[in-house]
């Protein structure tokens, strides 16, 4: 019984594996990517289909770069993909085929995002090599476009040869949309490396009030930390509203709207404004030292509206042995359980999320026990170390 899974493991430790992500922005898929490929970085590679920050970082830990892109192909959205995949068809052949051909140098093709995996799998008759895609979306009318579900559910049933799920709710949305049952598909939640969190020892009063100062957040409040990307479904509005019930609480917005959502933005600093909380709203843009920031607050919100596939920053916030508030949805209750390791509540009920802030903050002995919990699951669950060797095991099983 021994003798195959000691030939998989061993295996796992020479395939070479080319990696494929849509997006040179960072976000949680990408972040997700960087510890991958930098484990992989002596035998692997990273194709991106656009520019960005992503490509930096990969490229500091090592890994080997390139861009294949294409405006017309970068320019599709969820909405507009009906009209969209017809105007960008030449794009995407010439895409498919220069994909293909870095392909045939590696044992695995890995696929990150849904363009990679469109664009992976089409080339699979010129590649001929094992596709495996990493989900990191929950699949379901809600999400994403007719035609968009129909083209992943094709390619899923007739091209990939193995699919790892972000969650359990990812899954389940997948196997709904292929006729699959959910239980036969692999799920590998995300790994957060805890260590830099650790890293800070406890923090005191002073040691805190030292560290907003460095970051420039006011000293004596007691803050709401909200990480993400600006975005509707984020729900960066139900946090400013929170605020309208919250006496001196702040909110601090850690984040930029990665996708254009520019709109969005601007209406959050109207919103602020027309309820008269524009002095307590802090928005600091996109930040690298997630760790301190993080350190820096008294709870950490999630505030998804919609259901979150995973939610990094939950776990982040976790590692941060802060309490953490979220939105009962999707893999977050993969990862919070109510009053145990954190706190719940509805999608998009202000009064309710503001509710558990005047809790948490009225009871810090709650609210430490519930941080403490919470830093002692997100080791035990979410280690970047277990992330890595199940993903790994993952590779190596799609090539048998
Ligand atoms: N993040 C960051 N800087 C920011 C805001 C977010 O590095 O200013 C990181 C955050 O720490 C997390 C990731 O972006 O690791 C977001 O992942 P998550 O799964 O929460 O959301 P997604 O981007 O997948 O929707």
């Amino acid at each position: 019984m021994t003798q195959p899974r000691l030939a998989a493991d061993s295996s796992a430790q020479t395939l070479t594996v080319l990696f494929v992500d849509q997006s040179g922005q960072l976000g949680g898929a990408e972040f997700a990517l960087l510890s991958l490929a930098g484990r992989y970085a002596s035998r692997g590679k990273v194709v991106l289909l656009s520019e960005g920050p992503f490509r930096a970082r990969l490229e500091a830990l090592g890994v080997h770069v390139q861009v294949i892109g294409n405006e017309r192909v970068s320019s599709i959205h969820r909405q507009s993909i009906r009209f969209g995949w017809l105007r960008a068809l030449p794009g995407i052949a010439s895409q498919v085929r220069a994909i293909a051909a870095e392909a045939k140098r590696f044992d695995v093709l890995f696929l990150n995002t849904q363009k990679a995996l469109v664009l992976g799998a089409l080339g699979k008759p010129f590649h001929r090599r094992p596709v495996i895609w990493y989900l990191h979306d929950i699949m379901s009318a809600q999400h994403f476009g007719f035609v968009q579900r129909v083209i992943v559910k094709w390619i899923v049933c007739h091209v990939v040869d193995r699919v790892v799920a972000n969650s359990r709710a990812s899954a389940q949305a997948l196997a709904a949309l292929t006729g699959g049952a959910a239980d036969r598909l692999t799920v590998v939640h995300n790994g957060i490396d805890t260590s830099i969190f650790d890293s800070f020892g406890s923090l005191d009063a002073s040691d805190i009030a030292v560290l907003r100062r460095r970051l420039g957040l006011p000293e004596h409040a007691w803050l709401a930390g909200l990480f993400g990307r600006i975005a509707p479904w984020k729900g960066q509005h139900v946090a400013i509203a929170a605020l309208a019930r919250l006496q001196d609480v702040h909110l601090v917005l850690v984040g930029d709207a990665l996708y254009g959502e520019h709109a969005y933005a601007q209406e959050l600093r109207d919103l602020a404004k027309r309820i008269g909380v524009t002095e307590r709203v802090h928005f600091v843009g996109f930040r690298d030292e997630i760790p301190a920031w993080m350190k820096a607050m008294d709870v950490i919100l999630h505030t998804s509206t919609e259901p979150e596939p995973f939610g990094r920053v939950i776990v982040e916030g976790m590692a941060a042995a802060k309490p953490v508030i979220a939105t009962a949805a999707g893999g977050v209750t993969e990862i919070i359980q109510h009053q145990h390791n954190g706190w719940l509540v509805q999608p998009g009920d202000e009064r309710e999320l503001a509710d558990a802030v005047s809790s948490l903050r009225a009871s810090p002995d709650l609210a430490q026990r519930l941080a403490e919990q919470g830093h002692a699951d997100a080791q035990r669950d979410f280690s970047l170390d277990g992330f890595l060797r199940k993903m790994t095991q993952e590779i190596a099983n799609t090539t048998r």
